[in-house]
């Protein structure tokens, strides 16, 4: 059993419910268990901003899939809930990265872990830090010490609402 972190978008339809459906999914793959969800938040959208505010949070898995099967397995959920690729970075039903497997790197035509941009994006770290703040990114810094510079000084919109 490997320890794995999930980050969870969503901007589209109903965001809260499409990400709770993508959790309860996950925890139903054999060989893939939900251990741990941060809290929800409402994060203004990078790279291309002309669509609707983000949902994200971040979740725990316990997994026996290997890197690539759990690619797989996440992308077989984004495609029954429906994402549509039209924009990069546009608007989606659900996006489910790998942020960390452990603490091992990968590098390969389809698969880049630790998650190469997480650590320059709040609605990504803000939320990992809440279960994986001892966590080492690829910098070798902490996700605690990554989230403190970079979110010094701003405040993020957690909802209160219960997601898992
Ligand atoms: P970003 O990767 O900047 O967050 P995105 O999530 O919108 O962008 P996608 O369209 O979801 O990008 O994925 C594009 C490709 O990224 C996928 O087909 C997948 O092969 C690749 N990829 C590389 N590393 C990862 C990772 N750690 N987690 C998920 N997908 C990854
Ligand atoms: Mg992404
Ligand atoms: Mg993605």
């Amino acid at each position: 059993m490997v320890r794995a972190y999930i980050g969870l978008g969503s901007n589209q339809g109903n965001p809260a419910a499409n990400i709770r459906e993508a959790l309860q999914m996950i925890n139903e793959i054999d060989g893939l268990k939900v251990t741990g969800v941060s809290s929800l938040y409402l994060t203004e959208p990078v790279g291309y901003e002309n669509q609707p505010w983000f949902h994200n949070c971040a979740a725990e898995v316990e997994t026996e899939l290997s890197p690539d099967q759990l690619l797989a397995a996440l992308q077989g959920i984004e495609d029954f809930l429906g994402r549509v690729r039209v924009v990069r970075w546009g608007p989606r039903t659900i996006d489910l990265d790998i942020l960390l497997y452990d603490t091992i790197t990968v590098e390969t035509e389809n698969l880049t872990i630790p998650h190469p941009r997480m650590a320059e994006r709040a609605f990504v770290i803000v939320p990992l830090a809440e279960i994986a703040g001892d966590m080492v990114s690829a910098d070798g810094r902490t996700i605690l010490e990554v989230r403190d510079q970079l979110t010094a000084g701003k405040k993020y919109i957690c909802i209160p609402q219960k997601i898992w």
